[in-house]
């Protein structure tokens, strides 16, 4: 199979820095497209991965899933797409299509396991996928996004993981009006789903272990929020959600946050820290609460959810960096110091 080269960036090891490096990129084919990637934001499942915490990184990894751009190149059978084109990529770029899950529109749930934008298996090339930290990236137009001409292009790369990923469970769990929905740790995932829960119509309750975010929490759209450390405000809300959605990236007592639920209200887990999380048989039992996980969204959802924040004018709240900043980044990442999410310029990488 022909391939080109372009520039990236990545890692070759679990404690090293992330560095420039060339990797290759295979020619399009009928069905695929190449892009030329303008913005691509920075998750901590990046960070996650780059230093193998889930292990089964291969190595060298070139992070990125968040990634907007402009079409370069269409091959002889590509029909939604034309050169110059808006187009995102998110968390996938392929599933079997053939599993039950495919067949009902849920590749995130690939039974054979879907095709992840980097770290994947690239069936094409037969090693493993690469991310958007790179010049240009060749994706099946199955799998690729329209963008919103309205919106802020930075700042809706974003929306590619941080913004389907709460989408998709919000949705999945029919939250809307009359609901009072918690948000735990408001990164890049939690400040998405405080401000698409709220545009969905619930009350929405940030609960932050950071004292500077709780003056924030207003200005994201949060009705109430609950600063997680002071045990005095989480005993007073005891009881009183209906549905929590976890985005921590670290260890945290998931009891802790259980007990503000309602009897039948449910957790939803989409923070994967790198060890397991106990829970205590009493935190579910006697109210008959409910524990759950969700992973991204499907294509359908994830255009559903960017056509949605085309119209409510709704995007991440980010700081721009260049991607020679990446290892800096990370570090402020893993302190929660970042408002809300990193998002690379990648003229830095062209340059
Ligand atoms: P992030 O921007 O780093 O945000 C994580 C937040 O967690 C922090 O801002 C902080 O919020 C809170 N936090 C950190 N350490 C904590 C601790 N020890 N105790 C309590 N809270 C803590 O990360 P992200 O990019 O949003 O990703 C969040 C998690 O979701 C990561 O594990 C990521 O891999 C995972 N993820 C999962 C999926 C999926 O499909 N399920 C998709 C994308 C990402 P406060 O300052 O408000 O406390
Ligand atoms: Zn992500
Ligand atoms: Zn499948």
């Amino acid at each position: 199979m022909e391939t080109f080269s372009v520039k990236a960036f990545g890692t070759e090891a679990p404690e090293a820095d992330l560095q420039q490096m060339t990797i290759d990129r295979r020619e399009v084919t009928a069905k695929d497209v190449e892009i030329d990637i303008l913005f691509c934001g920075v998750c901590h499942s990046d960070l996650h991965t780059a230093r193998n915490e889930w292990h089964g990184t291969v190595y060298p990894n070139v992070p990125g899933h968040e990634i907007v751009g402009r079409i370069t190149k269409v091959g002889n059978g590509v029909t939604k797409f034309k050169v110059g084109d808006l187009a995102a990529v998110g968390c996938m770029v392929d599933s079997c299509r053939e599993c039950e899950q495919c067949k009902h529109g849920n590749e995130q749930y690939c039974e054979n396991g879907n095709v992840q934008t980097y770290n994947g298996h690239d069936i094409h090339l037969n090693k493993q996928t690469f991310g958007g930290y790179s010049e240009r990236i060749v994706v099946d137009e199955d799998f690729v996004l329209h963008v919103p001409e309205n919106l802020d292009l930075a700042a809706t790369a974003p929306l590619l993981c941080a913004g389907v990923t709460t989408w998709s469970p919000l949705k999945h769990w029919n939250i809307g009006p009359g609901h009072k929905v918690g948000i735990v740790g408001i990164g890049g995932l939690g400040h998405m789903g405080v401000k698409l829960a709220k545009a969905m119509g619930a009350y929405v309750v940030v609960i932050t272990t950071s004292p500077s975010k709780v003056a924030d929490a207003k200005r994201l759209g949060a009705d109430d929020v609950i600063l997680s450390t002071d045990k005095e405000q989480m005993r007073a809300n005891t009881n009183t959600l209906h549905f929590i959605l976890d985005c921590v990236s670290a260890q945290h007592d998931v009891n802790a946050y259980l007990r503000l639920l309602k009897v039948d209200g449910t957790l939803a887990l989409v923070g994967a820290p790198e060890h397991p999380l106990p829970i205590a048989a009493f935190s579910l039992i006697p109210a008959r609460k409910n524990f759950a996980g969700s992973t991204i969204g499907s294509i359908k959802e994830t255009q559903e959810m960017l056509d949605f924040c085309g119209e409510h004018a709704i995007t991440a709240d980010i700081e721009l960096i260049n991607i020679q900043d990446i290892n800096t980044a990370y570090e402020r990442l893993l302190k929660g110091d970042v408002k809300y999410r990193f998002v690379i310029d990648m003229t830095s990488l062209k340059g």
